[in-house]
């Protein structure tokens, strides 16, 4: 069966890969199954920790900003958290900062500053199967423009679902939303209008396509590395 998403291992600066999508009908799960596979398989170049193969036991990018998306927050709560509800969940393994009105949910730190869920002395995620779309797409190794430009857009379109939800929710209970760090905080749930992740529950549910400006798509469908 025809892969509906290749990764294509290429050499720019040690081995990177592409992204090219061979079906119109690919899913966001059919873009992370591939990378999965890529990422275990292919012997891509890390370069925060050369001579690597391998993500187990390296914890060098477990303590950055770590955005979530809406099916990150279901997947997680599922393996952490099943009884949580949103706010409770962010309460403890979230963190919300509003800037006026803008608005970033990230995974909570550890004093240290690492991610809530890295096991410190081990190096290893202790919910791996459920890590968020932004630990399942990120190796440190070169990529082309159109593979950077796909995991940007899935991640800031997943977060802004997760942010109106955030909003949604405080609405329905006629409360302000959970704010961790707040600059003049003015969120309106008007700013956060639906997103190709509204309604659906899990990434085999979202068409890549739907998620995709149109000129990336056209990008990422050319199967043209020369013009990615
Ligand atoms: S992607 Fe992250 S975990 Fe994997 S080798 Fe690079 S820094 Fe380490
Ligand atoms: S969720 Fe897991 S993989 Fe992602 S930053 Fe945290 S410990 Fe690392």
């Amino acid at each position: 069966m025809e892969t509906k998403v290749e990764i294509a291992v290429r050499k720019i600066k040690g081995l990177g890969y592409d992204v090219i999508v061979r079906d119109p009908g690919a899913s966001v799960e059919d873009y992370l199954t591939a990378l999965d596979r890529a990422i275990a398989e292919a012997g891509l170049y890390r370069a925060r920790a050369p001579g690597r193969t391998g993500c187990h036991g390296c914890d060098r990018c477990c303590a950055e900003r770590l955005p979530l998306t809406w099916i990150d927050y279901l997947n997680l709560r599922a393996a952490a958290a099943p009884d949580a509800g949103l706010e409770a969940f962010l309460s403890v393994y979230g963190h919300v900062l509003v800037d006026g009105p803008a608005v970033d949910i990230t995974l909570a730190a550890d004093p240290a500053g690492r991610c809530c869920f890295l096991d410190p002395d081990r190096k290893i995620c202790r919910v791996y199967p459920a890590r968020p779309l932004t630990c399942r797409t990120y190796v440190c190794c070169p990529s082309t423009t159109r593979a950077r430009r796909l995991r940007a857009v899935l991640v800031n379109r997943g977060e802004d679902e997760l942010v109106r939800q955030w909003l949604l929710a405080a609405h329905r209970r006629s409360k302000p939303p959970l704010i961790h760090e707040g600059f003049r905080p003015r969120p309106r749930l008007a700013d956060w209008p639906p997103t190709p992740f509204s309604g659906h529950t899990t990434y085999r549910e979202v068409p890549l396509q739907a998620v995709c400006p149109p000129n990336l798509w056209r990008r990422l469908s050319s199967g043209n590395f020369l013009k990615a």
